[in-house]
Order: structure tokens, then C-alpha cells, then sequence
């Protein structure tokens, strides 16, 4: 297990680049006015009056992106107006990927943006503790031994303490399930305590004060286990049905949050809609409650039923009303809401007060934030920012296009309007006024400092807060009706060099020695960020054993330029190359792209490992790929030949050129059309060839009449959900001198050094005697798992299911992976 970094990690930091100037003044256009009735902006505008009614916040914790309850978090935001928030422990990086070929931090940041897609939905504001997702572990302990409990229960304390959630709901318990769950589970009940506690990390009340949370609730769906049974409030809760309708939007609640739930794409397949029955009753026990709390009501609908403000604030966190009825009742009414909207603001709702000397200045804050957008929402005032599709670079000035849009029918008045943080040279005039109908637009030049870091790869910024570039926002004071509110819009833009470079091939790159040097013919990407032409030079070198060799040619990009290389080898004058490459376990490749002036302007580093791996010469190698490139990547540094296959490939083609097929991880899952074609596959086996199926779910490959699904191999295999999560668990070879072993590569422990993540999921319970069981393993304290590594004869050919996870050894160039994957390939072959 890597350690984890320490650094803060939230998606919201200071701005690094200074705004010098904006130059235009503004110019009116006319634009369309809203359509007060069209859809979204009727349940928009709804949304934003419903929001004043409700001055509390709901978060919900989850230890990994889709593992928060959308259902709830829906209903609480749209039927009843609540703040809601979610913290997520980790960025689910350690995760599986449905859809794509990425993995770890790449992954990361999908699923980071996925929550971002889930949370629009619902609603609610996405925040990230960002420890780091290791993968699947059966443990707390586990999971803490990676984090730190200390650690990860200081973040949770800081978010609490900033978000300040009234009530906190989460689904994780302390005993069930994902090792990342329970350990979630139990910082939760820890935090919620420690979070008011001021001798808790009291470093962070320079930043924050403490905050109570009122109620934590414990999703359970036969009771709260006995480690998070409620003390003082015996099997209390809410149980909540997601299955009503949504009379603003016309769906149900379980729909919307269907909707965020596949936002979650790279965790799917999800199901395309609420089946018959409808969303699952969710049932929630009260864990933990303060003791001023107000007690929870036996039949109460929501977590927050029952909480009460103390009576200074109460009197002044009433919503508006219009002769005592809700504004939500007149949401068909713009102009007849927004005199209401502009009433209570002359009025000073939900200002802080200070004669009564207000504790809780945040609540305050966030209604009279709510106020502000829905002034904005009925007046039709909005404001966008935007970069284009530009990036920011150090030492270089971007535009900004900042536009104020009025499509309502009342003068709006700007007051002020700046970027927020940042010295602004020349505001626009305060006395401009934008006539109903129009949009006023300018451009603003952000210089980014010399010094800024740049945020991409964004897979190298997961844990350090920016992970989508630097934030840039502009807030706009405006009047309308003799009301004041602010509009402001915010965008996130990355820092890149003036020429960035990236690479095209696998990373580490393999070579073995059928492909002594192929790494050296570097395919790379080269892309100008500025406006203006570049100039100046690409210089690869390659430190080999001490010994630096460059190579180095001219690079001219056009303005906004992207151009492939390849390069060909940079050294080929070194003697005796192929053996002392032998000798070492690595090397790297570096890129520079240097500058007229030789000043490096950007690097990329290429980590390269030899491994010594052999194929039977002249092994033909047909693969249907999953979702990742590792298997064509692997079978590339092996020098094999090779051919892509598809399902229908499967079905049609003459199979008897390939000594092998692969099929890779969850293949008759990603193609199921390769059930159909399956008795070919295994005629291919029958008539002599080898057939190596790498692991599938339980739910992927066990026979399964519904789904037409017989038994896939030759001989019955059924699998069990048993994983081996160590990493480094103990790998005994029941076999020792089987040719799966031993040719052409003798296996040895060391092949079982150094791997990544786990070794293996969804081993086989049961398997037919004619399989030989290579390989026994087992997490520890656990039973050993025999079935992951099972071969056979059938016909004149041979059969191979694995279970351990090849592909993540492969893709990390783990030397054991390869030569395993090696003898896999060759089997059958003398
Ligand atoms: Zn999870």
C-alpha cells in the first residue's frame, strides 16, 4: 500500500493569477426574452422560491462516488428546498471501469466528473476528502492502515466545520460490506462528535468554528447493527418513499435519482428505468442526536422534521409570502414573485443582525445567497464566464468573454462588476443600465503568474485540490425595481505549459526481448496553447545506466497548433545494447520541448521497464478486448502477432489461423453476442487451438436461463464472489511442474513480487475434475482460494480461466504478469 498524501483536498481554492485590465467598453445587444412558462425555467425558478423556505443543511457521506442516496438527496433539494451536500471519502479510483480503458487516477477523475453530472440532478454541492482508493478491502482496518484514521477523521472534522450540516445521513454502518464503507462508517459517528469539539484538531478554528450537528442518521435496511445501534433514541427513524411524483418536473423522486445514478457511467450498467414495484423504500435509524435536539416525530417524513432555530433566528429566517400564501403557489405569476422577491429584500430578510448578535452568521449567509438567486432567477438576470476552449499559461495573458444578460422586462441597474479577488484596472460604468431584452459583453485579460502550477494532467492534480484547473469567477451587483442582488458565474481553467506534450504509448513503457528498443519510437502529442506561432526544439534523451543520450530536432507549431511525432530510436550507437539491458530493471525516456532561447518549456518523463519475458516463436494470437488497451499493449511489448477480434468476428471467421484467443476481462459481458458464437470458441479448443477467458463476475458468466447464458467452458465453472485484496497475499503452487508453469518461462515466487491492487476477484467454488488447479491463495485469516488459475484439455486443444487480475499487472508492468501471461499465450505450443 502507497502512503497517502497529506495535502488538502477540496474542489475550491484561492485564485493564483492576478486580473490586469479590461478593455472594451460594453456594448448592448438584444437578445430574447424567457419565456416565463417554458419548462426548465419554471421548475427553476420554482426551486429557487421553494429554497427560501428551508434554512437547513443535509449531508449525506459516502465512501466512493454512487454510494451516496440520490433518492433522498432529491426529495430533501426538490420537494422540500433543504441545502444538501455530500462528502465523498474517496474518488473511487480504485474502482472498475465500464466504459473506458482508464484506471486509477485517469479513473479518478471521470468519476469526479461523474459526481459532478450525479449532483446537478439532485441537486446537491459535491465535496471530496480525496483519501486515496486503494481498490476493494474487506476491512476497516484495512482502509485505515492506508489512510490513517487520524488523518482521514481530521478531513471529515474540517468539512463538517465548514459545511456545517444540520443533520448528516450516510448508508455506510460500521460492519457491512467494502472495508472503505465501514471505515467511512465509523469516522462518521466519530466526526459528528469531534466536529464540536473544540480541543479536536483546534488548528482548524482559525479557519472554521466548531459546529453540532443535531442528528445522524444510519441508512439499515433490517435495523441499525448492533455497533451503530442508537443509544438514547431506541429504533427511531424516517422512512422515506421515493416513488412520488414530482408535480414541478413530472417525474418521480426515483426517477430523477435514477437519472444522477447514471450520470455514474463508468460503475454501470445501471437499469434504464424504475422497474414495476418502483424505487426501494429507504428506511434511515437515528444513530446520534445532541442532547438539546429536538426529539425526532414518530411519524416524521424527513430527517428534519421536528428541528427548531432558537427563536432570534427563527423570526428572522421566514420565508416571503404574498397574503400569507407560499411564492411557490404563484410560480406562473414571474412579475407578481418578483415584487415580493424585490419587498423582501427592501425589507432586509435574512440579514445578519447585529444587535441580537447572531451565532450562526453561515445560515444567514446561504438564505440571503438564496434570496440573491432568486431575484436573479425571476428577474431573468444572468451572468456567464468563459475562457473558450483556452487555457491559462504562466507568464500569458487569457481572454475572458464575461456577459450580462437581461431577458426580463424590467431595467436592471449594474452597480459593480468584478472578477472576485483580483484588482480589476477599470470597472464598468455604474450607472450603466441594461434595457429589457439586452446583454452587455466584455472582455477581461487574466495575466497568470510566472510562478503558477500548471493543473494537467489532471490525473496528477486528484489529490491536490486542482483537479479541474484554477477557478475564475466574476460577480455582477445589479438593481432592479430599487432592489439590490448579486449574479456571479464561475468557471474552472487549466493551467497548461505554452506547448504541452503528451504521451501516445503505454505507460511505463515494456520491452522484452522480442522488442529490445521499441520504446525508444515515441509517438507523442505536441500542442501550442498560445495565440502566436512557436518555435524552438524537441530534445528526447534517454539515461541508460548512467550513460545520457540526446537526440534533438527543430519544432515549429502554427497558433493553437497540435501535432503528432513519432520518433524513431535515439540511440543506436551504444554497444552491446541488448544485454545490459538485460541487466537492468529500468530506464526513461524524457521529452523536453525547449524554446528558441534553449529554456525548457515543458518535460514529459516515460518510465520504460525490461522484462524478460519469451512467447513460443511464432505464436498467432487473435484477442477481443474489453473496454481497456492493455491486452493489445501486453501482446505489443511481447512482440506477438496478433489480431483484434470482435463478436461477430467470433461468429464468422476462420478461427484456425490463431494458435490462441484471449478473451479479456468480463468479455461476455461487453460482448454478449459472444454467448451465441461461444460453440465455435469452443470447436477452436476441440480442433487444437488454446483458449485463455480471463476473469468474469458471478453474475457475468454463472449459466443463467433468463439471460440464455449456458455454461461457457468446456467443462462447468461456477464462480462465488470470493476476492483475494491483498495484494501480497501468499501464492502457493499446487502444481509446481506443470508446463503452465514452467515453459517458456519458469514461474518462480518472484513472479508474485511487487503486484498491484489485489490478486484476483470472483475466484471459482466449483469446478469439473478434468481442470487443473494451478494456484492457491488467500487474504489473511481467510480459507485459500485454488481456483484461480484453471487449465484443461478438451479435444486437441486446451482451455485457461483465471481469476487473478493479469490485466492490472500487466498495465503496471509487473515482470510476474508478463511472463505468466506469457506461458498463458504459449501453452499448448512446444
Ligand atoms: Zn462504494
Amino acid at each position: 500500500m502507497a502512503s497517502i498524501g497529506l495535502r488538502r483536498s477540496t474542489l475550491s481554492i484561492a485564485l493564483l493569477f492576478v486580473l490586469l485590465s479590461s478593455l472594451q467598453l460594453p456594448l448592448s445587444k438584444v437578445v430574447a426574452q424567457g419565456d416565463v412558462n417554458d419548462g426548465a425555467g419554471r421548475a427553476e425558478l420554482h426551486q429557487a422560491l421553494l429554497d427560501l423556505t428551508n434554512p437547513w443543511t443535509v449531508m449525506c457521506v459516502a465512501a466512493h462516488p454512487d454510494d451516496e442516496d440520490g433518492s433522498t438527496l432529491t426529495i430533501l433539494r426538490r420537494k422540500y428546498g433543504a441545502h444538501t451536500v455530500t462528502l465523498f471519502s474517496t474518488f473511487g479510483e480504485g474502482g472498475q471501469n465500464a466504459v473506458g480503458p482508464e484506471l486509477y487516477e485517469e479513473l479518478g477523475v471521470i468519476r469526479a466528473r461523474e459526481t459532478m453530472a450525479a449532483a446537478k440532478v439532485q441537486g446537491s454541492e459535491p465535496h471530496f476528502l480525496g483519501l486515496r482508493d486503494f481498490g476493494f478491502s474487506k476491512s476497516a482496518e484495512e482502509a485505515f492502515r492506508a489512510w490513517g484514521e487520524k488523518e482521514a477523521l481530521r478531513r471529515m472534522v474540517l468539512q463538517i466545520r465548514r459545511l456545517r450540516p444540520d443533520v448528516i445521513i450516510t448508508n455506510h454502518d460500521t460492519v457491512s460490506g467494502h472495508g472503505h464503507h465501514q471505515a467511512t462508517g465509523r469516522l462518521i459517528l466519530q466526526a459528528f462528535d469531534a466536529a464540536a469539539d473544540p480541543k479536536q484538531f483546534p488548528e482548524q478554528l482559525s479557519e472554521v468554528t466548531i459546529w453540532q450537528s443535531q442528528r445522524l442518521f444510519v441508512r439499515g435496511f433490517r435495523g441499525a447493527p448492533a455497533a451503530t445501534s442508537p443509544t438514547d433514541s431506541n429504533n427511531q427513524g424516517v422512512t422515506i418513499d421515493p416513488n412520488e411524483m414530482d408535480p414541478i418536473r413530472g417525474t418521480t423522486y426515483a426517477q430523477q435519482a435514477l437519472a444522477a445514478l447514471q450520470q455514474h457511467a463508468t460503475q454501470g450498467p445501471w437499469p434504464k428505468s424504475i422497474g414495476p414495484n418502483g424505487g426501494r423504500i429507504i428506511r434511515y435509524n437515528l444513530v446520534k442526536q445532541t442532547a438539546t435536539a429536538a426529539p425526532l416525530p414518530a411519524n416524521a417524513k424527513t430527517p428534519l422534521d421536528g428541528l427548531r432555530l432558537p427563536e432570534s433566528e427563527a423570526t428572522r429566517l421566514v420565508a416571503p409570502t404574498i397574503e400569507g400564501k407560499p411564492l411557490t403557489d404563484f410560480v406562473d405569476k414571474r412579475s407578481v414573485v418578483l415584487a415580493a422577491l424585490v419587498n423582501a429584500r427592501k425589507a432586509g430578510a435574512f440579514t445578519v443582525s447585529k444587535e441580537i448578535g447572531d451565532t450562526d452568521p453561515q445560515r444567514f449567509q446561504l438564505m440571503a445567497d438564496r434570496l440573491d438567486t432568486a431575484l436573479a432567477t425571476a428577474a431573468n438576470v444572468s451572468l456567464t464566464v468563459s475562457s473558450g476552449d483556452r487555457v491559462l499559461v504562466p507568464d500569458h495573458r487569457t481572454p475572458f468573454e464575461v456577459t450580462l444578460t437581461n431577458s426580463g422586462e424590467q431595467e436592471v441597474f449594474i452597480k459593480d462588476m468584478k472578477s472576485k479577488g483580483l484588482a480589476v484596472e477599470k470597472q464598468l460604468d455604474p450607472a450603466e443600465k441594461l434595457l429589457p431584452g439586452t446583454e452587455t459583453s466584455q472582455q477581461l485579460l487574466a495575466l497568470t503568474p510566472k510562478t503558477a502550477k500548471f493543473s494537467v494532467p489532471a490525473a496528477e492534480h486528484l489529490y491536490d485540490g486542482r483537479l479541474f484547473g484554477d477557478p475564475f469567477e466574476v460577480d455582477a451587483d445589479v438593481e432592479v425595481d430599487g432592489a439590490q442582488f448579486s449574479v456571479s458565474a464561475k468557471t474552472l481553467v487549466d493551467v497548461a505549459p505554452a506547448v504541452a506534450v503528451s504521451n501516445n504509448n503505454p505507460t511505463p513503457c515494456v520491452e522484452t526481448p522480442a522488442t529490445i528498443m521499441a520504446c525508444e519510437s515515441t509517438s507523442l502529442t505536441l500542442k501550442n496553447n498560445l495565440d502566436t506561432a512557436f518555435s524552438g526544439s524537441l530534445v528526447l534523451k534517454e539515461n541508460d545506466l548512467g550513460h545520457e543520450v540526446t537526440a534533438e530536432k527543430p519544432l515549429s507549431l502554427g497558433p493553437g497548433e497540435t501535432q503528432t511525432v513519432i520518433n524513431g530510436p535515439i540511440n543506436t550507437t551504444l554497444p552491446n545494447r541488448q544485454r545490459y539491458q538485460k541487466n537492468r530493471s529500468g530506464g526513461a525516456i524524457a521529452a523536453a520541448v525547449n524554446g528558441a532561447d534553449k529554456s525548457e518549456i515543458s518535460l514529459l518523463k516515460i518510465p520504460m521497464v525490461y522484462i524478460p519475458a519469451v512467447v513460443t516463436a511464432g505464436t498467432r494470437v487473435g484477442y477481443v478486448p474489453s473496454t481497456d488497451p492493455t491486452l493489445k499493449n501486453s501482446l505489443t511489448a511481447l512482440g506477438v502477432e496478433k489480431e483484434e477480434l470482435t463478436g461477430e468476428t467470433i461468429a464468422k471467421a476462420d478461427l484456425s489461423r490463431f494458435n490462441t484467443i484471449i478473451i479479456d476481462n468480463r468479455g461476455y459481458e461487453i460482448h454478449p453476442e459472444l454467448i451465441k458464437s461461444n460453440d465455435r470458441l469452443l470447436k477452436f479448443v476441440e480442433d487444437g487451438g488454446t483458449l485463455l477467458v480471463f476473469y468474469h463476475k458471478t453474475n457475468e458468466w454463472n449459466p443463467d436461463e433468463r439471460r440464455a447464458r449456458p455454461q461457457l467452458a468446456p467443462y462447468p465453472i461456477i464462480l462465488d464472489d470470493e476476492r483475494v485484496t491483498e495484494e501480497d497475499a501468499p501464492v502457493r503452487f499446487l502444481e509446481p511442474r506443470h508446463r503452465l508453469l514452467t515453459f517458456p518461462n519458469a514461474i518462480t515466487q518472484k513472479d508474485f513480487a511487487n503486484w498491484v491492487q489485489e490478486r484476483g476477484l470472483y475466484f471459482p467454488k466449483e469446478w469439473d475434475p478434468h481442470y487443473a488447479a494451478l494456484l492457491s491463495t488467500n487474504d489473511k485469516g481467510e480459507k485459500p482460494l485454488t481456483g484461480g488459475l484453471l487449465v484443461a484439455d478438451y479435444g486437441k486443444g486446451h482451455y485457461i480461466f483465471t481469476s487473478f487480475v493479469w490485466y492490472r499487472q500487466l498495465r503496471a508492468a509487473i515482470p510476474g504478469g508478463y511472463r505468466m501471461f506469457a506461458n498463458m499465450i504459449s501453452y499448448g505450443r512446444h
